[in-house]
């Protein structure tokens, strides 16, 4: 039998089959006196904190350790895809530990977003998925937005504790780690402190200062996230990358609106209104009567309607249907992970989603 081979780094058990998961390593690699998994290697060599994902009984029984520790918890969503990035079993995998949420790719939404209206929507979904935050901050990784205010945060409430950040995949984790880290260790080498068997396994201790360290956690897998349902290619194209910029359609009932070929909205019942559309701008929007909207579906599916493209075309669940009746206050219609619509009035409509990725309501974000 072959002997179990440990990472130096974070005591994660070595496995040479695939470099997407956790402990991987080139079999290349074996021989070295030093043996590190694919993401320690990267961590100590490059400065830069890669993600890894796992199964959710494995990150469970993983992250759960936290709530026997006395330390901050950083939960990083994507404000792009709220839903699919909050955590249903944060509470029993963190304790009593205060939860600092922080809502990242801030440079996604329109300039003229209210941060403070934001940041209470986010306290309140928080607070839906059953956990109470200490605090909610803004940024955005990639630009470096809000990254001294958060800094000054996590001081705040650290009390020279460690610091776990916590973070569904894709909600731009590695990339808020490595800012930080670029921040406060500059270029040097960072040296990841030694594992814990049983306890630390798989977390990467990154020192703060002589005492605390920051512990980067694995992305857990949430399977309302569109990404499980497309493929990488639409994947890219569907995921914004630069400020949003709303397409506002003025609608009569009885059209219908598609999302590439990803999603679609039929407006059923209503006085004519106007559908304010936040999508990644690459995605294109196109409009038709609703009677004709189910063969242009059948029919353009994969062309006209893209994506998916041709060749993408067979990973896409169906479509499923959920009706919506509004009314009173503005609202969006979120298909979560591709964006949403926002609307006004008394109307009904029906929203069209790949199965699996529920679409939902709530109060007018912007
Ligand atoms: P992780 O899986 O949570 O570690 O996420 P990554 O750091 O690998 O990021 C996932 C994707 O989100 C990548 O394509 C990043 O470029 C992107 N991303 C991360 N942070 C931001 C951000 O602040 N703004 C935008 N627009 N994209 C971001």
């Amino acid at each position: 039998m072959q002997e179990e081979i440990y990472c130096q780094g974070c005591g994660v058990s070595i496995q040479t089959s695939d470099p997407d998961s956790l402990g991987y390593t080139p079999k290349s690699s074996l021989d070295r006196e030093t043996v590190l998994c694919k993401r320690c290697f990267r961590l100590k060599h490059y400065n830069e904190i890669q993600d890894v994902s796992m199964t959710d009984d494995d990150y469970l029984k993983m992250v759960s350790t936290i709530r026997d520790t006395d330390a901050l918890v950083v939960h990083v969503i994507d404000i792009f895809d709220v839903s699919g990035s909050l955590i249903k079993s944060l509470p029993r995998i963190v304790g009593n530990n205060p939860i600092l949420l922080v809502g990242n790719k801030m440079d996604l939404l329109p300039k003229s977003t209210n941060h403070r209206k934001l940041k209470q929507w986010l306290r309140s979904s928080a607070k839906e998925a059953g956990y109470k935050v200490k605090d909610v901050a803004l940024i955005s990784s990639v630009k470096g937005h809000g990254m001294e205010e958060l800094t000054e945060l996590m001081e705040i409430y650290r009390y020279n504790k460690d610091v776990y950040i916590v973070g569904t995949t894709n909600v731009g984790k590695s990339t808020f780690i490595n800012r930080l880290i670029k921040q406060s260790v500059g270029e040097s080498d960072v040296i990841t402190t030694s594992y814990f068997p049983g306890t630390t396994l798989g977390f990467i201790e990154i020192p703060l200062d002589g005492e605390a360290s920051l512990i980067d956690t694995p992305g857990i897998v949430n399977k309302e996230q569109i990404a499980h349902y497309i493929s990488d290619h639409d994947l890219k194209i569907v995921t914004p990358n630069k400020e949003i910029k709303p397409r506002i359609y003025q609608l009569n009932d009885q059209q219908t609106l598609y999302f590439g070929g990803l999603a679609r909205l039929d407006f059923i019942k209503g006085n004519k209104t106007s559908f304010v559309c936040y999508f990644s701008n690459q995605l294109s929007i196109h409009r038709t009567k609703l009677e004709k909207a189910d063969a242009l579906y059948d029919n353009h599916l994969g062309e006209l309607l893209s994506p998916p493209n041709e060749e993408t075309l067979n990973h896409l669940p169906k479509l499923t249907k959920s009706t919506f009746r509004i009314t009173g206050e503005r609202t969006d219609i979120v298909f979560p992970g591709l964006g949403w619509v926002s609307v006004d009035g008394d109307i009904t409509v029906e929203a069209h989603s790949p199965k699996g990725v529920h679409v939902s309501l709530r109060k007018s974000l912007l």
